[in-house]
């Protein structure tokens, strides 16, 4: 990939048994970019998400970061150079309150927390901040889901991956939450992002790749993509 990409994915080959979910798939994420990867129900995009991760060992291929080879370091090695992943279902702690989930954030990065930067997050998310002592397990699926990257932004990511943000919520909260993906682009922030709702990740999104069976088959500028009926029908289901 090119030298100056944050994140470079070649040939990158991974699944669950046998049969490979992946099949030889290469993306560039630069600094600053947000890049979008789309693709129907089953495509492999959350199961890429993974293999980047850590989550899931690549069966072949290479995953680059900053450089640097990572697809034999374990999950946690990964997260504490900076590729932090935002899990498909948020998976906050439920027993746990706000703060302490986004505080957990930060474990692995090495620093001590700054009470500035949970005030920081909980003026990005003014519904969290109004739920800051309360169980995670009580808020809506959308504040969690706000949770979950208030979280992610708290381990200082190289990197933010976003695995299908909008799944499950409703047209207002998925709403106010690509606001956020949109002002964390414009902030600098460099985010890879899966969404099922292709047209909607599209807004966002300075570059996007299709999958389809586990290939790219497409990709792109935005506005290509989005410009693009042919794929739209063919691959990107109804948006
Ligand atoms: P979705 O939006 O439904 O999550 P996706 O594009 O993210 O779609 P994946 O979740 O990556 O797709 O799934 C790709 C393929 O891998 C599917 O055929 C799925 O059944 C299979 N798969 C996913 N997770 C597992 C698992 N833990 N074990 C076995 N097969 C799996």
């Amino acid at each position: 990939g090119p030298a100056d990409a944050v994140l470079s994915v070649l040939d990158l080959t991974a699944g669950y048994g046998a049969a490979p979910v992946l099949d030889r798939v290469g993306l560039d994420v630069r600094p600053g970019e947000t890049v979008a990867l789309l693709g129907a129900n089953g495509a492999g995009k959350s199961t890429a998400m993974r293999a980047l991760a850590g989550l899931l060992r690549p069966v072949d291929g290479a995953v680059v970061f900053d450089d640097r080879r990572v697809n034999a370091l374990p999950a946690h090695q990964i997260a504490r150079l900076g590729l932090i992943l935002v899990p498909e279902g948020r998976q906050v702690f439920p027993e746990l309150n706000v703060v302490e989930n986004i505080r957990l954030g930060a474990f692995g990065r090495g620093k001590a927390i700054d009470p500035a930067e949970i005030e920081r997050l909980l003026d990005r998310f003014p519904r969290l901040r109004d739920r800051a002592q309360s169980r995670a397990g009580l808020l809506s699926g959308g504040e969690q889901q706000m949770l979950a990257i208030a979280r992610g932004l708290m381990a200082h990511p190289r990197i933010l991956l976003l695995d299908e943000p909008s799944l499950g919520l409703a047209p207002a909260m998925i709403n106010a939450l690509y606001a956020t993906v949109a002002e964390l682009r414009d902030e600098g922030v460099t985010i890879l992002i899966v969404d099922q709702m292709a047209a909607l990740a599209l807004t966002v999104a300075d570059r996007g790749y299709v999958l389809e069976q586990g290939r790219v088959v497409a990709s792109g500028t935005a506005a290509e993509l989005s410009g693009d009926k042919g794929l739209e029908a063919a691959y990107l289901g109804a948006a």
